[in-house]
Formats: C-alpha cells, structure tokens, sequence
C-alpha cells in the first residue's frame, strides 16, 4: 500500500521497517522507519526530495506520529538530499559531516547540474566499452539514478543537521532503543549507525552493504576494516538495514571486510605487476563478487587504489 515507485517497505521486526530503494528509481539510498513506542525516528533521507516526501509520510502512517528525529549517516547525497521533507524533525549528523556539509556553502545549482551531465556522458561512454552484461546493467542503473537527480537538482535544498554527535546519542523510547554511534569514518570521513539492542538490529549506512560493491573512494580501509571488527565484537546482531542492496545480517559484516582486503590486495598487486591499468581492468570485476549489486563500482575501487599506490611510492 506504502510502497511507490522509489522504494519498497520491509516490516523487520517489532517497530522496524527497512525503505529499500527502487533501483534506477533515483532514490538510491536505503533509509529506516524506528518506531520506539513513543517516538518515531527515520534514519536516512533518499537522493530526492520527492522520495523524502513519501518517506514522512509513511513514517507517519505506520507509527501514527510525526518524525521526531532523523539521522543522516554519512555526507554522501543519497542519505540526505531527502532532510527537507522533515522541516519538523530534529536532524542529527555526526560534528564532521555536519561541518563537511555546512562547508560546502550555498549550492551552485547551474555548476552541479554541469557536473550530473558530465557524469552521465561518462558512465555511457564507459558503459559502450563493456562486455559484462552485469556491469552494463550496473551502470544503465546508475546512469537512471543520475538522470533522475538532474531533473530533481533545482528542487533540493541543503538542509545540514542541527543536532550533531561527539560518539554517541541515544534516543530512549517507551518500547525500545535508538543508540546512534559513530566510531570514526572508513566508509566516509565520518559514518554514523543506528544500532537497537532490544531487537538486535543494525541501521548500517554504507559501512556495510547487502551483496553490494562497497564504494572505497572517500574514507581509510584500515579504519573501515577495525568498524567492521568492533562491530562483530560487541553487537549482538540478528538483522542489518544496509545503505544499498537487500535487508541482510551479519554475515555481511563479514564479506564487507573481505571484499574490502581482497580488493586492496589486488589493487596492490596490480601496482606492483609493472603491467599498465588497462590490462588489470581488461580481466574485469575480481572474481568473488562478479553478481554482486553495483559492479561497475569495482572499477572505480580499483582505478582509486593503484592511482594512491602509484603515488604512495613516490612519496
Ligand atoms: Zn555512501
């Protein structure tokens, strides 16, 4: 009844529903309905607006209340661009993706519509060179994800959190917990989750993903890899809400921190190989994960990798 063209509800356990996204739909990011007993949370806001708005108003109609609080997870736009679709709700960032977003000023609307345009051409044009049928389908999704941001760009304001935390803030409700945390960033500079221990369920982020490529571009792999240890260590975990892909568990944990290795030992070798980049991505998505969601992201991991091994060594 709830579900639209953006995402889809998944009721998880008591007073938790997962918002999974519509691939190519240009929400793109998953989000989270808590429903503590007497306060209603969402965590997460979509790439649009337009998602955001249908993401209150289910939030509403499932808890029967408004939304008290929203957590933003990271800085990436597809956990955010929705936040002012909750002009009531008190938002909640961690202090450095907060101060990153506020940073960034006033948003030049005619220079990021540019910059989607050109982002386009080149995933088509990498998209002609392709022989994994997986990939192509990757990449005309993402390619739909960033068609529909353009259209969205002059309707999205920049709405930063008003709240932020130093490493954790916890909501009490009557019937159960929202602790949001942050142990650092790996995924981004800072990554923030939402963890409820009555229910054992883990709100993600991007810090872990469901059969998804983990995007390695913006955050430090060996502080990545000790989230993801710390994790497994002291949350007893039945369910993960992942930032993309399907509801999982913590099994993901698990395979986020091998891919996460095994892609940086590869990158490494690459280097090392004295072989130019274009005969190591010639052989394609490394093998484990050639099905998972979001192929054409390995390439990206991997051109990031060798590029910095490249220029760690000249340093
Ligand atoms: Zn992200």
């Amino acid at each position: 009844m709830m579900n639209n063209t953006y995402f889809t509800l998944e009721h998880i356990t008591d007073g938790v529903w997962a918002a999974i996204v519509v691939p190519g739909s240009g929400a793109l990011g998953n989000a989270a309905i808590l429903d503590l007993g007497d306060v209603t949370v969402v965590v997460d806001t979509f790439m649009l607006p337009q998602a955001g708005d249908l993401l209150r108003q289910a939030a509403v109609q499932l808890t029967g209340r408004e939304v008290e609080y929203v957590i933003n997870t990271h800085f990436h736009g597809d956990h955010h661009y929705g936040n002012q679709s909750f002009p009531d709700s008190i938002i909640v960032s961690t202090d450095a993706t907060r101060d990153y977003l506020f940073g960034l000023g006033d948003i030049d609307y005619e220079k990021w519509r540019i910059a989607i345009r050109e982002q386009i051409t080149s995933l088509s044009d990498t998209r002609s060179k392709q022989t994994d049928q997986h990939v192509i389908s990757a990449l005309t999704t993402e390619i739909a994800d960033k068609e529909v941001l353009y259209g969205a760009v002059p309707s999205i304001r920049r709405v930063v959190a008003t709240v932020t935390i130093p490493d954790r803030f916890v909501i009490h409700g009557s019937q159960r917990t929202a602790e949001v945390m942050t142990w650092g960033g790996g995924h981004t500079l800072s990554d923030a989750f939402v963890y409820i221990p009555e229910n054992e369920v883990l709100i993600a982020g991007d810090l872990v993903l469901g059969q998804s490529h983990l995007m390695m571009l913006h955050g430090n792999i060996e502080e990545w890899l000790g989230i993801l240890e710390r994790m497994e260590q002291e949350l007893e975990i039945k369910r993960i809400v992942p930032g993309h892909g399907p509801v999982t568990d913590a099994q993901s944990i698990r395979e986020a921190k091998n891919y996460l290795r095994d892609v940086e030992v590869y990158a490494k070798q690459a280097e090392e190989s004295g072989q130019p980049l274009e005969y190591w991505l010639e052989k394609g998505v490394l093998k484990p994960y050639g099905q998972w969601y979001s192929s054409h992201v390995f390439e990206w991991n991997f051109r990031h990798l060798y590029k910095y091994n490249q220029i760690a060594k000249l340093i």
